[in-house]
């Protein structure tokens, strides 16, 4: 019933194997003539045409080609609960193992200022056949579907043959397994003409697909050469095969089983035992009688192993028997020798191999949890089978700098570095850089341009260098909120709390800085700019300040400048003012200044750090009129410090630094402070909400006390989902922080547009 083969003392080179052992012939080449004019006719054809050919091929004419999804749900209902079981163990199975098929980011720097990022992006659209024929295979619906699925491949549509018993439907359990699995578009196609339909898609019924995966008979496998190319292809299954090397350990029952589990596909699989030894092999022949006679397809089992395809191999040792396995390329290859798992991983070309007399092909075949669309006919030594990866494809992201011309004598420290560049586009919800949304009155702009206007008459002069009367009015701003005594000695004003930052670095820079990441990017980048060294310090994983640990820090680097920007941008955790205190000493023993960034110090209750200055002369605190203050465009930020930080300031300003424009403008900004600070409990009201929504969402938000919060929760890239949003007229803020997204508290139309947006973008 089967041949042997005797390769004892015969040491051969894997060709000379590979033709020792041939596979059935197929004539592809005919394959190919006779489907040419099927898929030439779907290619210009229609569904009648469709139904034309199902009626010639499968002997069935199907009420329509898409399967209903009335047929869909019919089918599931009607499922055998056992084999719904099953199949839904399988799928289980087969969903942990592919699972971890998936791959992440990785992102390589090439040079300085020259990174290559790899993707792994998701085809838009397959098409999965699924074959009919001699047997149905739900299974093979899971191998394709499931990890399709994983990939994230957001268009899925299957093919199966119209079966002439279930009046032109494809077969009720691959219905039911598509069900299972969510696939609502689902084809009653067979053969090369399902292949065409996916490849060239038809007007008002099947949109064209990009890739195409599954098993099928010769004139599938014939219609993806010649589509190959107008369509992506996993591979041209042939024939499925089973090879097993054995030694006398093995039990005879066991490989005779597993030869005909994979001869009663088809009449030209493969079965191939290569063994050590004479006993084992004379047994399998045995055995192979008995059992073929007593199985249900022993007709089409005998002519499989009978063929040439199909053979018992002897071998010298297990050394050769491995050299004919590895030649072979079998698309199962089974191991069932002593040292079975040692043996397993001398193997380099199969499609999968099954360890160990517990771990047969036919558990593969349904619910090991590997993948059982395999290569076949050899091309294991090059392919292998499906799989998430299969789904994706690795795009290449690359991202080079300006490169300076030589000439240009610019300093070493500044070459790698990127200008500060939040994207300015426009959107209709602008809420990505913490602005106040809310716009002055008409009352306040006129205020504005009056005192502007009166301004504009002595712009031939230099304005107050010292800016006191803003200083002062600063000054008395503070001591209302805080129920301090500062004057303006105690205040430096500049153009946004960015120059006032610049400053303090220009200053008090010599022995370092220290800040805590992630926070305000701004507070390094200005430091390298100026010369400054810059070191990190960390975070706890929730973005809350470990005070124990900063101290620690302090003590070991001792920073000129330790910067804590509370609440923190762009987390909008908060530190207690307690905490403060602790940082406050900690700086002060290494002769180091506390700066307390308070940028949004006014959406929060805590109370302002200005309140310990009087005790701890180190302690600087920056503010601006840029957020809560409704001012950002004006560009003013400010200082408040001991008198000695400000004497410090008055060093490292450009003369007449803050134009008298923009002084007569935060000067009349000050006078209207209730209106300009009315908003704030809005915008705390707005936050609020917003949390709410996302949460509602499944989404993670960081508790805020800022006009802005940080969301995660999202399994795609940050980014994404921000180009989706700005697609949508919503722009928020990626700020590079792994899984996060910042987004600043707009009005109440924008922050609608930013929930309603972000919903539709995560239900896709
Ligand atoms: C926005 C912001 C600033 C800068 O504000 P300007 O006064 O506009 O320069 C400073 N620090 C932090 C933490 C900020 O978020």
């Amino acid at each position: 019933m089967i041949r042997s083969l005797d390769l004892r003392g015969k040491a051969l080179t894997k060709v000379g194997y590979q033709k020792a052992i041939p596979r059935a012939k197929l004539d592809i080449a005919a394959a190919l003539v006779a489907i040419e004019p099927i898929l030439q006719k779907v290619k210009s054809g229609t569904e009648a045409d469709l139904l034309q050919l199902a009626e010639e091929f499968d002997g069935v004419r199907p009420p329509s080609i898409r399967v209903p999804q009335s047929a869909l749900d019919k089918a599931l209902a009607d499922l055998d609960p056992k084999i719904r079981a099953a199949l839904e163990l399988s799928a289980e199975r087969i969903r942990k193992v592919h699972n971890d098929q998936t791959r992440g980011v990785t992102t390589t720097k090439v040079v300085d200022g020259g990174v290559v990022t790899e993707r792994w992006i998701p085809v838009d659209r397959v098409g999965l056949y699924v074959p009919g024929g001699r047997a149905v295979y739900p299974s093979s619906v899971l191998m394709n579907v499931i990890p399709a699925q994983i990939a994230k491949v957001s268009s899925i549509a299957v093919a199966s043959p119209p079966q002439k018993e279930f009046g032109g439907l494809p077969h009720p359990t691959i219905l039911a397994a598509c069900a299972l699995l969510g696939i609502t578009e689902v084809y009653a196609v067979g053969g090369a003409q399902a292949i065409a339909l996916f490849a060239y898609g038809m007007d008002g019924l099947c949109e064209k697909c990009d890739l195409v995966t599954g098993p099928g008979n010769i004139y599938v496998a014939a219609a993806k050469r010649a589509l190959r190319g107008v369509i992506g292809i996993d591979s041209e299954a042939g024939p499925t095969e089973i090879a097993i090397l054995a030694d006398e350990s093995a039990r005879a029952g066991d490989v005779a089983a597993d030869l005909i589990s994979q001869a009663e596909h088809d009449v030209i699989a493969a079965a191939v035992l290569v063994t050590t030894s004479e006993k084992l092999a004379a047994d399998v022949v045995k055995e192979l009688e008995v059992r073929v006679a007593k199985t249900k397809h022993s007709a089409r089992i005998r002519e499989a192993l009978s063929g040439i395809q199909s053979a018992i191999v002897m071998v010298d040792s297990i050394a050769q028997g491995l050299d004919v396995v590895n030649a072979y390329a079998a698309e199962h290859l089974e191991i069932q020798t002593q040292n079975a798992a040692q043996d397993a991983l001398k193997i380099r070309n199969a499609g999968a191999v099954f360890i160990g007399r517990f771990s047969p092909v036919s558990l593969g075949d349904y619910s090991a949890g590997s993948n059982h669309v395999l290569p076949t006919g050899g091309c294991a030594c090059h392919s292998s089978g499906l799989s998430v990866q299969t789904f994706l494809r690795g795009l290449h992201y690359i991202e080079y700098e300006k490169k300076w011309p030589l000439w240009l004598p610019l300093r070493d420290e500044l070459t790698s570095l990127s200008p500060y560049g939040a994207p300015q586009v426009p959107a209709e919800a602008t809420l990505n850089t913490n602005e106040n949304p809310y716009a002055p009155s008409p009352e306040l702009a006129q205020a504005i341009a009056d005192r502007v206007h009166r301004v504009a008459t002595t712009l031939n002069r230099y304005p107050d260098r010292d800016a006191t009367v803003l200083r002062t009015s600063l000054g008395k701003f503070i001591n209302t909120l805080s129920g301090t005594n500062f004057t303006a000695d105690s205040i430096w004003a500049a153009n946004g709390s960015n120059e006032i930052i610049q400053s303090l670095f220009m200053a008090f820079g010599d022995r370092g800085a220290l800040g805590f990441t992630p926070s305000y990017s701004m507070h390094p980048l200005i430091a390298k700019v100026v010369g400054v060294t810059w070191q990190d310090g960390g975070r706890r994983a929730d973005f809350t300040l470990d005070t124990a640990k900063a101290i620690t820090e302090i003590s070991g680097k001792k920073p000129a400048l330790t910067f804590v920007t509370t609440p923190n941008n762009p987390t909008g955790t908060l530190l207690k003012i307690g905490e403060i205190e602790e940082l406050a000493k900690a700086t002060a023993q290494v002769s180091g200044l506390l700066v307390i960034d308070e940028a949004y110090a006014e959406f929060s209750k805590e109370i302002s750090a200005v309140a310990l200055i009087e005790k701890y002369p180190n302690v600087v605190v920056i503010r601006t009129m840029s957020k809560a203050f409704a001012f950002a465009g004006a560009r003013v930020g400010y200082l408040v410090a001991n008198p000695d930080v400000v004497d410090a300031m008055f060093l490292v300003r450009l003369p007449y630094h803050l134009s008298a424009i923009t002084q007569a403008a935060a000067e009349v900004a000050l006078e209207y402070q209730a209106e300009l600070l009315g908003t704030v409990a809005t915008l705390i009201d707005s936050r609020a909400k917003v949390i709410a929504d996302l949460e509602s969402m499944g989404l993670t938000v960081a508790p805020s006390s800022a006009n802005f919060i940080i969301f995660s929760g999202f399994n795609v890239e940050p980014a994404q989902i921000w180009r989706q949003l700005l697609d949508r007229g919503v722009l928020i803020r990626d700020v590079g922080l792994l899984g996060h997204l910042r987004m600043t508290i707009g009005n109440e139309a924008e922050n609608q547009k930013f929930i309603g947006a972000l919903k539709e973008i995560l239900q896709k």
